[in-house]
């Protein structure tokens, strides 16, 4: 069952429904089980899918390391990686793709799409191939073609248009429905699902200990619902004892839930004159705003932003720790590092960071860090290793 925690609507999860009717959006609702703590590593007891219809590149399962100098620099007990670059596709967005195929199989559509220019746009079309499905890939007229080629690489029928994005959004939906295109746009429910394993990887990788901060650079909002539900989840099974509490991370130039969070409103308003060196989080009406307001505040979780040159700074120190994530993975840190500060999270206690995508993705901001190297001729070699 598909479920609006605003209006408490239900809805079929063996339907296309994206939305609901009160304009806020849904999240599939699971209703426990039967020997549930026994088969916990069986996803099928948290989907309402048969194995069959599932098609996997191998998402998921990703690595979750202790850095230490983190924890030290920061004066807490732990902090943790949670490395999505680690998917077949370099980005957590693969987890949501794959449970939305799955449903799209099993409503039998024949042809999915997606808008988006980055990590959404290769991930769909990726499994499009995997699953022998057209893809539809809408981009913005204004994409270049080194975006461009990371996804048609894949076959898929890619499309670069002009006009405004938030109209070319809200096309995609009526004309999927017209034509039977199953749309997995950001925050559609079975996406947001497929976040959820997040949550149940961190837990069972933890012994299902629970982190006291779970921090999540939040664009869509999608994501953070998807991993809220999942901690939600595990609870209610009886694998965990207590929810963490969620640091929503945002970039500064587009942070519309950092500034709706700090004003005690219940609604997001549109950011205006968005600019971030984050690209993958820069949306300023994240279409799951309202619904991460309410989550943060039930669960004592907060919002807050990065400054851009903290952003960059955070991407050199996850780096210089051999993890190399795209800027909008690296806000985390930034932000932890400002909550710390700010005195929010408590000296000793534990945090897990999600790094969302790898650093590959977006190799525009290495000019943002001043990288060496040095020349030299083979006869000078042993002199300049000395
Ligand atoms: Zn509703």
């Amino acid at each position: 069952m598909l479920r609006c925690k605003s209006c408490g609507a239900n809805y079929d999860a063996r339907t296309p429904t994206f939305r609901c009717e009160c304009g806020e959006p849904l999240d599939l609702v699971w209703d426990g089980g039967e020997g549930a703590a026994e088969k916990r590593t069986d996803r099928a007891i948290f989907f309402p899918f048969e194995e069959g219809e599932w098609v996997s590149l191998g998402e998921g399962n990703t690595p979750l390391v202790s850095v230490k100098d983190f924890a030290d620099e920061l004066g807490l007990a732990d902090v943790q990686v949670k490395n999505e670059s680690a998917n077949p596709t370099w980005s957590f967005k693969d987890r949501g793709t794959a449970a939305c195929v799955a449903h799209a199989r099993a409503l039998g559509f024949s042809r999915i799409g997606t808008v988006s220019t980055g990590n959404m746009a290769a991930s769909v079309a990726a499994y499009g191939a995997a699953a022998g499905m057209e893809a539809v890939i809408l981009v913005k007229g204004d994409t270049d073609e080194e975006k461009m080629a990371p996804v048609a690489i894949y076959g898929p029928t890619l499309l670069r248009v002009e006009g405004a994005y938030d109209k070319l959004y809200k096309e995609s939906i009526r004309l999927g429905a017209e034509l039977g295109i199953y749309f997995m746009n950001s925050d559609v429910p079975f996406r947001v699902a497929g976040s959820r394993t997040i949550a149940f990887e961190i837990a069972e990788q933890r012994g299902f200990s629970v982190p006291d901060w779970v921090v999540v650079p939040t664009s869509a909002g999608g994501n953070l619902r998807g991993i809220i539900n999942g901690f939600e989840d595990l609870l209610s099974a009886g694998l965990t004892d207590r929810m963490p509490r969620f640091l929503c991370a945002q970039a500064q130039g587009c942070s519309p839930i950092v500034a709706a969070f700090d004003a005690g409103e219940e609604r997001i308003k549109p950011f205006e004159s968005p600019h971030t060196i984050a690209h993958a989080i820069e949306n300023p009406f994240p279409p799951s705003g309202n619904r991460v307001l309410a989550e943060l505040r039930r669960y004592g979780g907060v919002a807050l932003g990065a400054k851009e040159k903290e952003i960059v700074k955070a991407q050199k120190h996850m780096a210089r720790q051999g993890f190399f994530g795209q800027p909008a993975s690296c806000v985390p840190l930034a932000c932890l590092r400002n909550a710390r500060e700010e005195g929010l999270v408590a000296e000793g206690s534990t945090a897990v960071l999600i790094m969302t995508g790898s650093g590959l993705k977006y190799t525009a901001a290495f000019q943002a860090h001043k990288l060496k190297w040095k020349d030299c001729k083979l006869k000078e070699l042993a002199e300049k290793m000395r």
